[in-house]
């Protein structure tokens, strides 16, 4: 790269980015920390889209299409739309499967950038032909039997009259042989290799969508991964892998052994909330995919901020602070140490949550709850309080707008002064920046899960929107009671409902239903 700032008009920069293969935990802390600083964005099908939450809302996102059939842009206008977007003074992220550099066509784009005299910095990435086959168990060299690795592509310029691929030297060559690219070709490639001296009996694997929730993986030999590809319909992006490495697998078979693995699980809730259910579901091997229903906003209408605002400032005036979601409590947290510079402002006040989610959140801002219910519902949280004795207390409830009141008269039933409260709005998510909702539309899931009332309202109008009903093979979870009988009002239909209202147990529901060894039950 030419180091002469003074030639830079502009201070644009472009950062040729690794995505890795596709699991997002497998992106780097500096791949991220680029894209957090983003302006344009140009990614391909190879990168998991749901990389794109780490770049600015604002920033611009750009599809650049390339999966082997069809090429949104050619490599010659991607590599000049990188050059003018950087030229402009951008901070442009290039977001490109596994590392940039293998395979990725990565140096052509740096050279271009390099050629145009633009700052460039290249961020490596975990790359498929190594991570992707770690993940199906697959380690690409072995002490005892394989010490040497060989890399190659299977897709060549179709021009080309002679064959850049040395089937000789490859099929020769000692050690596990990884083949990126090119599987439509396997049948003439693993022919040439064989012809070229490979043994027939060489262990053979395909990996197809590598560390995602679609990975998939078929064993044989070189004599018959081909025909096993062609009658599994095993098409791209997939790695090949020939030698002894590939028997390990019975072994280390790791990631495709987990309960939920294979699953497809649709996971409704705001974008902010949903990484506990998100992770805690990806961890058992489901393919996990948010469908966005609801945004948290801040409130804006006159009176009810003015409303907010003074119970803020009389905070410590309360006997109790009930919270009923973990939404109500950073809302209220947040204004709170707006106004307020000191913790105490909240007075003697005692804390009470609806279930665990609301009470890790309370305590985030360093506040202990004095009262959390036994089953995470409001009746519950009700009889409580009733224990307790709310006669002549004051009560503050700071909730969603638009929230069901029962909590509030119930609490006025028995004497307690209430301040209903709302302090925050949900309103519906119809951005579908990481394609959850187009995924929804093309392959349906396995399964939805609805983690309250309201995601379960905005599912049901986004499906009525788009004009469609939940396919009959797509089962349900439920939280709770309080979602489900909003899904019953809605006739949606239930699968199953946890037995423990908060996420992990509505994960522990997901798995029993799941397990096959078990019969499932309503309640799980
Ligand atoms: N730079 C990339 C490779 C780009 S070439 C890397 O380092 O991984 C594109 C090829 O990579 C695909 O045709 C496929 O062979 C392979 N590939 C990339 N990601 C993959 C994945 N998640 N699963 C299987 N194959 C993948």
């Amino acid at each position: 790269m030419k180091q002469n700032p003074s030639s830079k008009k502009k201070h644009g920069i472009c950062y040729l980015v690794g995505a890795g293969p596709g699991d997002p935990g497998l992106f780097t802390i500096r791949g991220r920390e680029c894209l957090s600083r983003a302006e344009v964005v140009l990614y391909d099908y190879l990168s998991n889209q749901e990389l794109l939450r780490y770049a600015p809302v604002d920033a611009e996102k750009i599809f650049v299409g390339k999966s082997a059939r069809k090429h949104a842009l050619s490599q010659e206008e991607i590599n000049a739309l990188l050059v003018k977007k950087t030229q402009a003074g951008h901070c442009v992220v290039r977001l490109k499967g596994g590392d940039p550099f293998l395979f990725g066509r990565g140096g052509e784009e740096a050279q271009a950038l390099a050629e145009a005299d633009l700052s460039f910095e290249i961020i490596p990435g975990v790359t498929s032909a190594i991570g992707g086959l770690a993940y199906a168990g697959i380690p690409v060299t072995h002490r005892s039997n394989n010490s040497q690795l060989t890399i190659f592509t299977g897709h060549e310029d179709p021009s080309k009259e002679v064959s850049s691929l040395h089937y000789k030297s490859l099929a020769m060559a000692p050690g596990t042989k990884v083949m990126l690219m090119g599987v439509e070709r396997l049948d003439a490639i693993t022919t040439s290799l064989m012809e070229a001296g490979m043994e027939a009996a060489t262990p053979a694997a395909l990996v197809r969508w590598a560390t995602t929730g679609r990975h998939e993986t078929i064993t044989g030999t070189a004599a018959t991964i081909a025909r096993l590809a062609q009658e599994k319909n095993f098409s791209a992006p997939a790695i090949a892998v020939f030698g002894e490495v590939v028997l390990l697998r019975k072994k280390l078979n790791w990631f495709e052994t987990r309960p939920l693995f294979g699953r497809r699980i649709v996971v409704t809730r705001t974008r902010e909330q949903a990484s506990e259910l998100v992770t805690g579901l990806r961890e058992l091997g489901a393919d996990v995919y948010e469908l966005p229903t609801i945004r948290i906003e801040a409130i804006e209408n006159k009176e009810e901020k003015a409303a907010f605002l003074e119970v803020v400032n009389y905070a410590h005036a309360y006997d109790w602070i009930v919270f009923t979601s973990p939404n109500g409590v950073s809302a209220f947290f947040e204004e709170f140490y707006h106004h307020h510079h000191d913790a105490r402002a909240l007075g003697a006040a005692r804390i009470a949550a609806i279930g665990p989610g609301t009470e890790k959140k309370i305590r985030e801002y360093r506040f202990s709850v004095d009262l959390v219910p036994p089953t995470f519902v409001a009746e519950s949280l009700l009889e409580e309080l009733k224990k307790v004795g709310v006669e002549n207390l004051r009560i503050l409830l700071p909730r969603a707008s638009g929230a069901r009141e029962f909590l509030a008269t119930a609490l006025e039933d028995l004497g307690a002064i209430v301040d209903d409260v709302p302090v925050y709005h949900t309103r519906r998510e119809l951005d579908d920046k990481e394609g959850g909702i187009q995924r929804f539309l093309q392959e349906g899931a396995d399964m939805i899960t609805f983690a309250s009332g309201s995601s379960v309202e905005y599912f049901d109008a986004l499906l009525k929107n788009l004009g469609r009903r939940l396919p009959d093979y797509c089962h349900t979870a439920s939280i709770g009671p309080i979602t489900s009988s909003k899904m019953r009002e809605l006739g949606v239909p239930i699968s199953i409902e946890a037995k423990k209202h908060h996420i992990p147990g509505l994960v522990e529901a997901v798995v029993r239903f799941f397990d096959k060894d078990q019969p499932s039950s309503f309640l799980a």
